[in-house]
C-alpha cells in the first residue's frame, strides 16, 4: 500500500535524519522532530522548520539572540525566507552552545 510506505517513510523522517550541510546525525529532540542541525544550526527549508511552507532548499543560521530563550535566525539560501526558531538546548542532543555563541548579535 503506497499509503502505509509513505507513513513509514514520514515516521523515520521524523525521528533520524543527517544534515546535509555538515553530516550530523540528527536524533529526535524530545519527541519532536529536529528543526535544526545542533552542531551547524542549519536547517533544510520545509514546513517543519517553517510553519509557512518551505521550498526544501538549505536554510543558515543567520545570527543568535538570547531573549526569554535562545532565538536562532535562520535565512534559506533558495527563497530568502527568514525563520526564527528556539534553540533546543534539553535533551539527549542539544545545541552547540559554542556554534550559538558564535553567532551571538549583541
Ligand atoms: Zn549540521
Ligand atoms: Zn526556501
Amino acid at each position: 500500500m503506497p499509503t502505509v510506505m509513505s507513513a513509514e517513510f514520514t515516521d523515520r523522517a521524523r525521528t533520524a535524519a543527517t544534515c546535509p550541510m555538515c553530516g550530523t546525525q540528527m536524533g529526535p529532540a524530545g519527541g519532536a522532530p529536529r528543526r535544526h542541525c545542533p552542531t551547524c544550526l542549519a536547517a533544510i527549508h520545509t514546513g517543519e522548520a517553517d510553519p509557512a511552507g518551505g521550498c526544501g532548499a538549505p536554510m543558515f543560521a543567520t545570527w543568535t539572540r538570547r531573549l526569554h530563550t535562545w532565538v536562532i535566525e535562520l535565512r534559506c539560501s533558495g527563497c530568502g525566507a527568514v525563520v526564527h526558531q528556539q534553540a533546543e538546548l534539553d535533551g539527549p542532543q542539544p545545541d552547540s552552545m559554542r556554534r550559538i555563541i558564535e553567532l551571538l548579535r549583541m
